[in-house]
């Protein structure tokens, strides 16, 4: 089904693998989408990974089995730095057969040799798709705090409109720890004209070390709330662990209690986050009870 399309009947409720490292990327992940799938998402996004730091011609058969196997609407990303029309039109003609609808358009990040060949931008992407496969509803990358590249938070959700004019039919976030910033940034997109739905996307932390580097690839701000919860939980791995999932949980709380479109997990392949977070969202009652 069209992710657009469950968006304009509820608030939706998603998970995000990504295809593992090694020889076995398909069926490791399999496992995981499957026990994901347990909790009834309304869709189980696939990483795609143009970098070297995973493997991204594994997205759109893992999208496909998903779809497929899981019984579960898959959201396939798409990176376009250093791709051609043709290597988009192949990607896109495979998921078609194998019946994936969904596709989250990306630029992905700079790096040395993955130069912009046919597409310099996101808008540059969603547009191609647009033309090629009507269908296709394609979402978008946003980001509640400016994207690092961004000179200002204003230039930046320009872009966004210009992705929204391109034929973005829905929007995700970037990880953010301090919902007051989405809310601002919310007020911010219904200002400039931007009305797709914005579903946002909640990362629990994992260790001090993870929220670091997050804050250094995303530029994701640490609010002093998060420190004090990982000095509270020492040196110990799964109090940090702990600390991360119950910080989620209760911006969760908070998102639903203030009526967001939709709310992805950035499960990091780990069943027992999808649990954790599906469990909080049934306790306030955004999800129904199944
Ligand atoms: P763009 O929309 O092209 O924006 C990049 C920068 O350029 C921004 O600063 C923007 O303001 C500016 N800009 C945008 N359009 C224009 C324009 N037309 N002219 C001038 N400036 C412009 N990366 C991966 O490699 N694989 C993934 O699977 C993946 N999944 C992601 C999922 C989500 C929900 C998010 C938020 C990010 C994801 N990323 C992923 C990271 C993403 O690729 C990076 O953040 C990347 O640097 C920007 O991608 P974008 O699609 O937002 O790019």
């Amino acid at each position: 089904m069209r992710i657009s399309s469950i968006l304009a009947q509820r608030q939706t409720f998603s998970f995000e693998i990504f295809p593992p490292r090694g020889d076995l990327p398909i069926e490791q992940a399999m496992t995981i989408a499957g026990q994901m799938a347990e909790q009834h998402p309304d869709w189980i996004s696939v990483t795609f990974s143009a970098g070297g730091s995973g493997n991204s011609a594994a997205t759109g058969a893992i999208a496909a089995q998903i779809q497929r196997e899981a019984h579960t609407n898959a959201l396939a990303h798409l990176t376009c730095l250093g791709s051609t029309r043709t290597d988009v039109d192949s990607f896109v003609s495979e998921l078609e057969t194998n019946g994936v609808e969904n596709v989250l358009a990306l630029r992905g990040d700079r790096a040395p040799g993955r130069e912009a060949l046919d597409f310099a931008h996101a808008n540059e992407l969603i547009a191609h798709l647009k033309n090629m496969a009507p269908n296709l509803c394609v979402g978008a990358a946003c980001y509640p705090e400016g994207h690092v590249e961004a000179p200002s938070l204003a230039a930046d959700i320009e872009q966004i409109k210009a992705k929204q004019d391109s034929g973005a039919d829905f929007l995700v976030t970037q990880l953010f720890f301090d919902n007051e910033l989405f809310y601002r940034f919310r007020e911010a997109c219904v200002r400039a004209r931007i009305k797709i739905p914005i579903v946002v996307g909640i990362m629990p932390f994992t260790s001090t070390k993870q929220i670091q580097r997050m804050a250094f690839t995303c530029g994701a701000s640490i609010p002093a709330a998060v420190i004090k919860r990982l000095i509270a939980a020492g040196d110990d791995a799964g109090s940090q662990a702990r600390a991360g999932i119950e910080y989620a949980c209760e911006q969760l709380r908070d998102l639903a209690a203030n009526g967001v479109d939709g709310l992805h997990i950035y499960s990091m392949n780990k069943p027992s986050v999808a649990r954790a977070t599906h469990d909080a969202l049934v306790e306030c009652g955004y999800l129904g009870r199944i």
